[in-house]
């Protein structure tokens, strides 16, 4: 089975309301060929709810045969950059989608949009407003109270074109006036009530240089950029639900080339993460964390540093599904995914986290023998890979006890245990330092059990990893925890910081890794055998010292913790 299967839907599970809405619209006839969007604003890298949108407009237009545009929303040039815009282009690439054409920009149609604004002007439909932004907010009256009008609002066409073209020209401060949609103050929905379409901003735009210094507001940019795009299905979260009116005025009151529809479905919101850009940014900013791609960051590129696979995402957001209502959904759910598609996938290997010496006392000290290992328990096409097995080796600390009641299923004095992929052993001895620590462990090899049970029928219980201590590579692990202890770290206004988990990453800097993880790349997971899917770190490691990441633990933790009684 290919990675890219286990998120092959089977075809009995019923439909999303997307999926309803766009076939009935191609069964309608409504459209011959659909056309979706993902719109990111570049200030900031993409995270797991990114992905939800991702999978949803990239599938829906694979699903139905349509296309799918990746459009940056650029029109807040002081928060954006080219960095962003580039780690976006990444995410998307390595989730497994290709967007249609070219890369769009929102900023591709700025001309167009000025000139739709001017024909709004026209239409005596838009009027440039010298409130202030504080006065504005005053005149807007809330949710119990209507607005007011502007003072400015019956301005004359010809005022308004000429004041608007000063406002292109740079005549004017940033703040001291905008352009606004004449619509109804006394709306009960407050984005009808005479909403700016231009702001000045007298910014450097990482796409448009310095040609402009008057942005248009993402509510008049987006409509009229999927309308010019052809985009038939606007899929985007419930909060611009409120917005839709809007969306739907700009359309009808403008000379557009197509009538795009726009549909709202619940974000992803995930427990012990916080998924707001400010607030990862602040993480970043802050030094809290090691960059937007730190493992332990929910963004798309901390998952992938961390070694979550492009699959284990997409069946991710398929099986939570695509819903109307809010919901918070268990990052176990995402820690399964990711397990499942490592379990499945990923070569095993050996490598001791925390090692201690064990000698062999009968087996010839200048004797190694090659032993062969599956790289997994049920994919013969992953082939074997070869181990040398020598008189001393590491074994892991806590995989070995002087005494341990029947629940302990590895090495005792006295006791027996089988390494991997190699001989019975019994441990007859301890060497301790000075302060009573056990540092080496002496053992005797059981001959004959090379792959079959010992002859005296006193079967081993467990099976311990090991490696030998002349044939390995020292390495790094890095484990990490969640970045947050509390389930909703930014709920109900409490400050997400307070929340942080002071043990989220111990670093282990000993750690005896099988050579054979010599040729281990970038962006291939492994399972340690024991420990959990592991991958090398693209930031810290190198020729000369190798550093992995912990991407998941085999079982979630409470389940570990109970088998080690
Ligand atoms: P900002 O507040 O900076 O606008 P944003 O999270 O809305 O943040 P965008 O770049 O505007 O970021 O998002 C791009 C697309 O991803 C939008 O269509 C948005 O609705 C969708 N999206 C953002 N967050 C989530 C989420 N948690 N779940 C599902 N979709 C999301
Ligand atoms: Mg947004």
């Amino acid at each position: 089975m290919s990675a890219t299967d286990s998120t092959e839907k089977p075809s009995s599970k019923p439909m999303h309301f997307i999926q309803n809405i766009i076939s009935q619209d191609l069964a309608s006839g409504l459209h011959q060929k659909i056309a979706t969007r993902f719109p990111p604003e570049p200030n900031g890298y993409l995270h797991i709810g990114h992905a939800k949108s991702i999978c949803l407009n990239f599938g829906m237009a694979e699903e139905f045969g349509g296309a799918c545009n990746l459009r940056f929303d650029d029109t807040n040039p002081e928060k954006e950059n080219e960095e962003f815009v580039n780690s976006i282009m990444e995410d998307v690439k390595w989730l497994g989608f290709n967007w249609n054409g070219k890369v769009k920009y929102t900023s591709d149609y700025f001309d167009q949009l000025f000139d739709w604004a001017i024909h709004l002007i026209k239409n005596g439909k838009a009027f440039v407003c010298n409130l202030s932004a504080d006065e504005m907010q005053r005149y807007r009256g809330n949710f119990n109270e209507p607005g007011k009008n502007s003072p400015y609002r019956d301005r004359s066409v010809e005022e308004n074109l000429a004041v608007f073209e000063k406002m292109r020209a740079g005549e004017f401060e940033e703040g001291t006036c905008s352009l606004r949609a004449k619509i109804d103050m006394a709306s009960p929905n407050i984005n009808l009530r005479d909403p700016i379409l231009y702001r000045i901003k007298k910014a450097h735009h990482h796409q448009t240089g310095d040609k402009w210094c008057i942005y248009p507001s993402y509510d008049f940019a987006h409509g009229q950029s999927d309308a010019i795009e052809g985009i038939t299905h606007s899929i985007c979260t419930l909060e611009f639900e409120d917005h839709k009116p809007l969306y739907n005025w700009f359309i009808e009151n403008l000379p557009v080339p197509a009538i795009p529809r726009q549909y709202e479905f619940a974000r992803l919101n995930i427990n012990y993460a916080v998924t707001s850009k400010r607030k990862l940014k602040q993480l970043v900013d802050e030094n809290y964390v090691d960059g937007w791609n730190d493992p332990r960051m929910p963004t798309i590129s901390g998952m992938r540093r961390r070694g979550f696979t492009p699959a284990s995402l997409r069946n991710f957001c398929e099986r939570i599904g695509v819903t109307r209502s809010d919901s918070v959904v268990d990052v176990g759910m995402l820690e399964f995914c990711v397990r499942d598609d490592l379990d499945k996938n990923a070569p095993r290997a050996m490598c001791v986290l925390q090692p201690l010496k064990l000698t062999l006392t009968n087996y010839p000290a200048d004797k190694t023998e090659v032993l062969t290992l599956h790289n997994h328990p049920s994919r013969e096409d992953l082939g074997d890979r070869e181990i040398i097995f020598s008189n001393t080796l590491f074994i892991e600390q806590e995989d070995f006890r002087e005494e341990a009641n029947k629940k302990y299923k590895r090495l005792v004095l006295g006791k027996r245990v089988r390494l991997r992929g190699a001989y019975v052993i019994e441990a007859e001895s301890v060497v301790k330092d000075a302060s009573g620590n056990i540092i080496e462990v002496l053992a005797k090899v059981i001959e004959g059990t090379l792959g079959k049970d010992p002859e005296d029928g006193v079967k081993p219980k467990g099976v311990i990893h090991w490696v030998s201590a002349n044939h390995n590579l020292n390495c790094e692990v890095r484990l990490y925890d969640r970045l947050f202890n509390d389930e909703a770290p930014d709920a109900g206004g409490k400050n997400f910081l307070d929340a942080m988990n002071p043990n989220n990453l111990q670093i282990l800097e000993n750690c005896k890794a099988e050579p054979s993880l010599a040729k281990a790349i970038v962006g291939q997971g492994f399972q340690f055998e024991r420990q959990g899917y592991f991958c090398l770190d693209s930031k810290y490691s190198t020729q000369e010292k190798l550093v992995f990441n912990r991407t998941i633990s085999l079982k979630d933790s409470f389940a570990k913790t109970e088998e080690q009684e």
